[in-house]
């Protein structure tokens, strides 16, 4: 099988971090590394480039990483966090010359047609045309998707659900998860050559699962390489890195690329 890139557009949560204010929380101001945006990535194989979400720092990671193409986009749930820089895609669809495909359940798509109507329909053609159309997708199917193979994993995420993916049979990408439904997920990506996982936080999150259950399902699966991601200013990275490395778990950063 080809080579995949990955690329973590944006290693934070929510807030991002610095959180506004200036207000660090645990990180050390100094590391550019805990310097985050907003959580996304980017995965190239063959030529083809998969977008997973559209975060409202969407613009300035594109540029960032010289990333002028995207075949698709994966939406994982309609948090604001994850759909709101929706409309940078625009500048996508100028380049492609066509409507973007992207992929949404039926929850997320009812919500992005609700909030993005523009995005998918169009009043006036001429002026504005629709920039994106939306392909129905669901959880516990597998899809072919611009020559990667797509397994799509429900996730309980609080008070909702949220997608998760294995691609290529190489790459576990779970970022918004309290839980998983399925008991033997974890057995199906048993040493799998790389986990991106979500760490918001140690304490316990109504809807995220904790620092200690994240270490419990990595020493479970036993991945090649794991990466934290989705991380608030209370993960300082050298921190995390001092404390993991040496289990190959690397909290991730922007920009940071995974060559798998
Ligand atoms: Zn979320
Ligand atoms: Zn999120």
């Amino acid at each position: 099988m080809s080579n995949i890139k990955v690329t973590i557009l944006g290693s934070g949560g929510s807030f991002g971090v610095p959180v506004l204010s200036n207000r660090w929380g645990n990180c050390d101001s100094k590391n550019p590394k805990n310097i985050r945006t907003r959580p996304g990535a980017i995965i190239e194989k063959n030529g083809k480039t998969i977008l997973i979400d559209a975060n409202p720092d969407l613009r300035q990671q594109l540029i960032a990483n010289k990333i002028t193409s995207v075949n698709s986009v994966l939406f994982t749930h309609a948090h604001a966090d994850h759909t709101h820089g929706i409309n940078d895609l625009r500048a996508i669809n100028l380049s492609n010359g066509h409507r973007l495909p992207v992929f949404a359940d039926q929850k997320t798509k009812i919500s992005l047609l609700n909030a993005f109507e523009y995005i998918f329909k169009s009043k006036n053609m001429a002026q504005y045309p629709p920039i994106c159309e939306i392909i129905d997708y669901e959880a516990g199917k597998t899809y072919q998707i611009d020559g990667f193979k797509i397994d799509v994993i429900k996730q309980n995420h609080g008070n909702m659900d949220s997608l998760g993916y294995v691609i290529d049979d190489k790459i576990a990408y779970n970022l918004d998860v309290k839980f998983f439904y399925d008991e033997t997920y974890l057995d199906k990506i048993k040493e799998i050559e790389c986990l991106i996982i979500g760490c918001l936080r140690y304490e316990e999150h109504p809807a995220h699962a904790d620092y200690e259950q994240i270490l419990k399902w990595i020493e479970y699966v036993k991945p090649k390489v794991t990466y934290l991601s989705h991380m608030t200013a209370l993960i300082d990275y050298v921190t995390e890195y001092e404390k993991l490395s040496k289990m190959s778990i690397f909290p991730s950063y922007d920009g940071c690329v995974i060559n798998l």
